[in-house]
């Protein structure tokens, strides 16, 4: 299967929040959207691997992806090293995404700057031949997507590239509350975390609202490049 994009988070959940508006707007113009975890996310406060795991396989269902799997990389303990990137570049070169979206260049976790270098890392090595990698029996050509979007998260940092999502913010919300275990809930007896405050939960809309307000849209969601954007004209802009 050929991927248009893939989206890695370096846990389930981190792709929710901070892009699934721009991955179920593509998928309604019939691209085809894949999610890469890098984690299990299994030193989160709340919850479980096992019932994050399911709850991200809900989250894909509402989205309506194409495929989501799993690396299971140390959760807080991995490291952009030799091994971790060639397990990436395995997955890109089987699904040779032409746009790959990842996590935040700085962030409040440490996995999240972490899991933004290994991913950018990785794609542009996919696209060495010489490196070589072997799926089911088979070597693999070698595949670099065409850029990398970091979308923001956690911190307010300021946006390269910003995407209207105005009339996919109730399936991104749908998509979040699938992860019940994680986000705000009166009911929960689980420890309070940064994640499950109600203010956390209303910011992922009004930070969508705001970002499209100064846009002149209703709602946005922003993203990091390590390359200039290019246009071919200034009118594609307006
Ligand atoms: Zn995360």
């Amino acid at each position: 299967m050929k991927l248009d994009i893939l989206a890695v988070g370096s846990h389930p959940d981190d792709v929710e929040l901070s892009c699934s508006a721009t991955l179920a707007k593509e998928i309604s113009r019939g691209k085809k959207v894949g999610i890469l975890d890098l984690t299990r996310g299994e030193l989160g406060t709340r919850g479980t691997a096992e019932i994050r795991e399911k709850e991200a396989a809900d989250a894909a269902k509402i989205l309506g992806v194409s495929m989501r799997e799993n690396l299971e990389f140390s959760d807080g303990f991995f490291t952009n090293n030799v091994a971790h990137q060639l397990e990436i570049i395995k997955v890109l070169r089987r699904y040779k995404p032409e746009l790959v979206l990842c996590n935040a260049i700085d962030d409040r976790h440490i996995d999240h700057g972490k899991g933004a270098k290994l991913v950018a890392d990785a794609c542009f090595l996919s696209g060495l031949r010489k490196i070589e990698t072997i799926f089911n029996g088979n070597s693999q050509h070698a595949w670099r997507p065409k850029n990398v979007f970091h979308y923001i998260q956690w911190k307010n940092l300021t946006p390269d590239v910003v995407v209207d999502v105005t009339g996919f913010m109730d399936k991104k919300m749908e998509s979040v509350k699938a992860y019940r275990s994680q986000f705000w809930d009166e009911e929960s007896k689980e420890p309070e975390t940064p994640i499950s405050s109600s203010n956390f939960f209303d910011s992922i809309t009004y930070r969508a609202r705001d970002l499209g307000r100064l846009v002149n849209v209703e709602y946005a969601e922003g993203f990091n490049v390590n390359r200039h954007v290019a246009v071919d004209s200034l009118f594609d802009l307006i």
